[in-house]
């Protein structure tokens, strides 16, 4: 059995960037942690909630989606996410001690999946999401598997005020280096976890409609320095990409 925690900063980023991954390592019962940064505060209400309320109806979101993925070992940080409206950004204090301390051991065993280091779309809390997964793996000597887009990121991209630049978000790219390819079941488990969060709804059909063909195809690059135990997990989970 191996070891694997998905790190992201947005309840949703888990479901719509590497539910299949998830439910794969699963059923090979492999242990799945999740880790949220935030609580997503400000994001879209759609009128079911009121904003005030939007982040115990995330944390529910988050939860049923991640249950239905098979996966219970679930933590919320509760730091602040960016604020579109007024484009602040906020620092997450002692995230990396607080992480350690909620979701459990980190060690050169573990498999940290997250954001790559432009946040695929340049979005402030990703690209910081990133920093801090590489921050982890570096001090705890785990291995680091990215999650990407294989080129379909300008599908993603936006050049709001405050994500990182279109030129800076192409230099700091990482090409793909493993794909895994959604069987039917795995498919209809995607779905089926995107489908809780409601009050992202708006979020979730942008993400589905502008995926194209990728949102069964799931791309990760494994970060150089990975350890031989991480190398043969994912050699049971996805295929090398050929280029
Ligand atoms: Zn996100």
């Amino acid at each position: 059995m191996s070891d694997i925690i998905v790190i992201v900063p947005h309840p949703d980023d888990e479901s719509a960037l590497c539910a299949g991954l998830i439910l794969r390592a699963v059923k090979k019962s492999h242990r799945v942690r999740v880790a949220f940064l935030t609580s997503g505060t400000h994001g879209r209400t759609l009128g079911l909630v009121p904003q005030k309320a939007l982040a115990a109806a995330r944390r529910k979101e988050a939860e049923n989606a991640t249950r239905s993925l098979g996966v219970d070992d679930v933590h919320f940080l509760g730091y602040n996410d960016f604020d579109p409206r007024r484009g602040k950004k906020f620092a997450w204090p002692d995230a990396r001690k607080k992480i350690l301390s909620a979701a459990g051991k980190i060690s050169a065993d573990t498999v940290i999946v997250s954001f790559p280091p432009n946040g695929i779309n340049g979005h402030p809390d990703h690209v910081l999401c990133s920093k801090l997964a590489q921050e982890i793996a570096e001090e705890q000597g785990a291995s680091l598997l990215y999650v990407t887009t294989n080129g379909a990121e300008e599908a993603y991209m936006m050049d709001a005020a405050s994500y990182l630049k279109s030129q800076q978000r192409r230099k700091l790219h990482v090409a793909a280096s493993h794909v895994l390819k959604l069987t039917p079941e795995e498919k209809s488990g995607k779905l089926f976890a995107l489908s809780h969060y409601r009050t992202q709804a708006v979020s979730v059909v942008d993400f589905i409609r502008l995926s194209k063909g990728n949102l069964f195809e799931e791309y990760y690059t494994l970060a150089p320095g990975a350890g031989a135990k991480a190398r043969k997990l994912l050699s049971g989970l996805l295929r090398p990409c050929r280029h």
